[in-house]
Formats: structure tokens, C-alpha cells, sequence
């Protein structure tokens, strides 16, 4: 038996955050992956579907080439190219990734762990006992009743990302964030992409405005979508894969891509035996990422929060700040940054309009077209910065649909976690010409001296 102050399960983005951050502060720290250290993001999610899209985005700059007295072709997708692109990113990453928790002095085993006590993780037969144990075992592609993946024409994000070729036709099941990134992904590889989302909207999280704007760039773009109908059936033939909604319609595409939520890897490890409190698979947590036994800690996708990766590291870094008696600030999960990567873009932090309504806040708002950006209209993109502010208060939350708003995340971040009202903002420069200065020129507009609009 080896002794460690902290073990940790799962060498995802929670789990290798709480390693490495527990470690600085002078732990011995084991940390435990039977698959991959980086987990998803690295491997099969952030990363690889954000160096698809960059690949997409190249494709249509490349055919959108002559709009800016560009002579250049579209010809086709090189997939085994793409490939290649992909995986180097993901193949340095990871290696740094790993000199990384190696030079940390972090104990690194390679195999599939069971909680064998409150304190004890086991791995092939050895076992790995701690003062503290933080499960970090994230999550996996769920699917639907009666709706088998079988990998080839009935897929998950995880197929998706390597696929050979580029499908014909493919219909995306699941208007969330993944399924509108891969339906972005698609169409720029040159599919015929259709969604279909059981509720009202695409991107439903997020601002309703957001939906709007992001169902009006996928309709000009030529990527169809249904939404507010629910899935009945798929039946595959060899011309493909046909789905009925519940309405009766149907669809038919050379693949399917399951895109309808993730469920936390929980099962036959364990927790339930050791009495962790858990709530259809999730583990459940208090606000310092406790489980309801002691010495037992939850993060990432494990547990219902955010489904994020920059949330698993913050939880990560939390547990491990907590168990050295640093009292960290619980996270405030509305103060997380949130991106849909798809072109274009959806960003936002804070409230929507309607969650800011229920809560109670008198609400004011104040949407600034990107049409008045001189950068947007370098950049031949659409969309808006829109600001939910508490009247004669602190701004709420900030919504941005375009490509690359994304990057304005930044400010818009320390804008909400740091209560800034309107005014506050508009006394800051912003550099001309950059797309930041819609942020700046929506806050100028709030705190009633507009510039570059109307009003
Ligand atoms: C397609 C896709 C795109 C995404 N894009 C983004 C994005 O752009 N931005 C973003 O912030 N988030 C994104 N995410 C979400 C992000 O990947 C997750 O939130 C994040 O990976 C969660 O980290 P985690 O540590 O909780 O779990 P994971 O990353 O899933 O790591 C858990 C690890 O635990 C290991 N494990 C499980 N059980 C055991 C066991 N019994 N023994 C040993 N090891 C075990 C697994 O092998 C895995 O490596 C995306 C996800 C997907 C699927």
C-alpha cells in the first residue's frame, strides 16, 4: 500500500488541475487515468473540435476568398490531412501536459481505479491510500432510448472527431452547444447538415436574443435545423440513416451524430458503496466541492455544474486550495465564461434577460449591432454585443453572437465578476479598430452617451 496526502481519480482537466495545484502547494499527490492524462477536452473534445472548426474556417475562407480580392479555390477536405493537423495539436499538449505533472513530482499510474474504502483508491491489485481523495471521472456521450450507436453510421462526438471522409449528408441530434459546433464543423466541410432539437431553440441556454441570431447565421449559411420537436425513431439502411420525429416527419443523412447531453462516469466504482450521496449518476457536492463523506471531494463533469472544462480545472484548483486551508472563495458559477464555437460564435457570462427577470432584478437592456464595428465589417460578420444590467446598477450579463467573440470573453468576464456598471466601462479605451470596441461602444451606449450608434 502507497500512502499520499491527496489521490486523485481521473486525470482530466478536474482531476490533473487538482493534482498539479495540490502538489504546488506540498502535497504528495497520486494521480490515477486509465486512459489519456488530459482526458476529454485534450483528446476527444475542447481541442480537437476547435482545431475542426479552425480547419472549417479555413475551408470557407478559402471560398469566400474573392470577396476580398482573393484569387483562391475550395477544392475538397484532406481528412486524413485534417487528421494529422488535429492530432499534432492534441500530440504536443499532451506531452507537455505530462512533462508537466512530471515535473511536479506528481506519482502518475495508468489504470482503471475503484474507490476500495473512503480513503483508498485501488489499481490492478495495488492500493493508493490518502488523507483526502478527489474524484475527477467525468462523463460520457449519452444517448437516447432504443437509439443504438453502433460507431459507423449511428455516431457520437466521440467518432466524429476522427472521421475519415467527409459525410454527404449528416443529421445532428441535439441543437446544445457540441451539436451546433459539429453542425458548423460539417457544413463547412462541405455536408448537407440538418439539426433537430426537441426545444424551442437552438443553444437553448443560452439568451434567447443569442438563439435568434445564431438560428438566423446557420439559416443564411444553409444549415437547416428543426426545432421544438421531439425524436421518435432511426432506422438504418445502407443509403443511411432515417429519422422520424414525433411529428411524423422525416429525415434522411449518410450519418447520425448523437448529440444529446453527457452523463457522469459514476458506475462500478465504487462510490455507492462507500455511501457517496450521488443523484442520477452525479455526485453530489457542496459549495466547496465536498462530498457527504468526509475526506471524499468531487469536480468536473462528475458532478452538475457547468459541463466545462475551465470549470473542472477551477474546482480542481478549489479542492486542492481547500485541503490546504486556504478557504477559497466558493465559485460563482454565474461569473463563468461560456462559448459556443460554431461561426459563428456564441459567448456569454452572467444572466440572461430571463434569468435575471425571475431572480427579481429590474432589468434594462441594450443590444449594440456589430454592424457599427468597423472590425465586424472587416471581418464581414454579423451579430451583437447585448448587455442585461440591473437599472442604475451593475451589469448583469453580457451576450455576444460573431465570429470570434469569443475573444471578447475577457473583458466581458471581469465586467460581470467584478459588478462593473455601465459607467465604469465607459471610461475605458478601447482600441480602434478591434471587435472589444463593440463591448466598450454597448457601455457607452448604457451609460447614455452612445458613439458609433443610434440613440
Ligand atoms: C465534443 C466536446 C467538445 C467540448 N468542447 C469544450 C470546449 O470547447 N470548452 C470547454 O470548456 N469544454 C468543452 N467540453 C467539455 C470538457 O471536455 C469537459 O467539461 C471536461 O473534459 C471535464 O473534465 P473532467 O476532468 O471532469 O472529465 P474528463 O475530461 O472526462 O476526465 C475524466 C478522466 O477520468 C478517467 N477515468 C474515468 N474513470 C476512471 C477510473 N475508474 N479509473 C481511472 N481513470 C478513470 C477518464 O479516462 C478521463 O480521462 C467539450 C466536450 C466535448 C465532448
Amino acid at each position: 500500500m502507497a500512502e499520499f496526502d491527496l489521490v486523485v481519480l481521473g486525470g482530466g482537466s478536474g482531476g490533473y488541475a487538482s493534482a498539479l495545484r495540490a502538489s504546488q502547494l506540498g502535497m504528495n499527490v497520486v494521480l490515477i487515468e486509465q486512459d489519456k492524462l488530459g482526458g476529454t477536452c485534450l483528446h476527444r473534445g475542447c481541442i480537437p473540435t476547435k482545431a475542426l472548426l479552425h480547419a472549417g474556417e479555413v475551408a470557407d475562407s478559402a471560398r469566400h476568398a474573392g470577396e476580398f480580392g482573393v484569387k483562391a479555390e475550395f477544392i475538397s477536405m484532406d481528412m486524413l490531412a485534417v487528421n494529422a493537423y488535429k492530432d499534432g495539436v492534441i500530440s504536443k499538449l499532451h506531452k507537455g501536459l505530462q512533462g508537466l505533472v512530471k515535473s511536479r513530482n506528481i506519482t502518475y499510474v495508468e489504470g482503471h481505479g475503484k474507490l476500495v474504502s473512503k480513503n483508498t483508491v485501488e489499481v490492478n491489485g495495488v492500493q493508493y491510500t490518502g488523507k483526502n481523495v478527489v474524484l475527477a471521472t467525468g462523463s460520457y456521450p449519452k444517448t437516447l432510448p432504443g437509439l443504438e450507436i453502433d460507431g459507423v453510421q449511428i455516431i457520437t462526438s466521440e467518432q466524429a472527431m476522427s472521421m475519415d471522409r467527409v459525410p454527404s449528408s449528416v443529421i445532428v441530434l441535439g441543437g446544445g452547444v457540441i451539436g451546433c459546433e459539429f453542425a458548423s464543423v460539417w457544413h463547412s466541410f462541405g455536408s448537407d447538415v440538418t439539426i433537430i432539437e426537441g426545444l424551442p431553440r437552438l443553444v437553448a441556454l443560452e439568451d434567447e436574443s443569442s438563439s435568434k441570431q445564431l438560428e438566423r447565421a446557420f439559416r443564411k449559411r444553409g444549415i437547416k435545423f428543426e426545432t421544438g420537436t421531439k425524436f421518435a425513431s432511426a432506422t438504418k439502411s445502407a443509403n443511411g440513416v432515417t429519422v422520424t420525429l414525433e411529428n411524423g416527419s422525416t429525415f434522411t443523412a449518410e450519418v447520425l451524430l448523437v448529440a444529446v447531453g453527457r452523463g457522469p462516469v459514476s458506475a462500478n466504482i465504487g462510490y455507492d458503496e462507500q455511501g457517496i450521496t450521488m443523484d442520477r449518476g452525479y455526485v453530489i457536492v457542496d459549495e466547496k466541492c465536498r462530498t457527504n463523506v468526509p475526506g471524499i471531494w468531487a469536480v468536473g463533469d462528475l458532478i452538475p455544474t457547468l459541463q466545462l472544462a475551465h470549470v473542472g480545472f477551477a474546482e480542481g484548483i478549489l479542492v486542492a486550495e481547500e485541503i490546504a486551508g486556504l478557504n477559497p472563495r466558493p465559485i460563482n458559477y454565474d461569473g463563468v465564461p461560456r462559448v459556443t464555437y460554431s461561426e459563428p460564435e456564441v459567448a456569454s457570462v452572467g444572466l440572461t434577460t430571463a434569468v435575471a427577470k425571475e431572480r427579481g432584478h429590474d432589468v434594462v437592456e441594450l443590444t449594440y449591432d456589430l454592424a457599427g464595428n468597423g472590425k465586424a465589417n472587416i471581418l464581414k460578420t454579423a451579430g451583437s454585443v447585448k448587455l442585461v444590467a440591473q437599472k442604475n446598477g451593475p451589469v448583469l450579463g453580457i451576450h455576444m453572437v460573431g465570429s470570434r467573440v469569443g475573444e471578447l470573453l475577457a473583458e466581458a468576464q471581469l465586467i460581470f465578476n467584478w459588478e462593473a456598471e455601465a459607467s465604469d466601462v465607459a471610461a475605458l479605451i478601447h482600441a480602434h479598430p478591434t471587435l472589444s470596441e463593440a463591448v466598450g461602444e454597448a457601455h457607452l451606449a448604457l451609460a447614455g452617451k452612445p458613439l458609433h450608434a443610434h440613440g
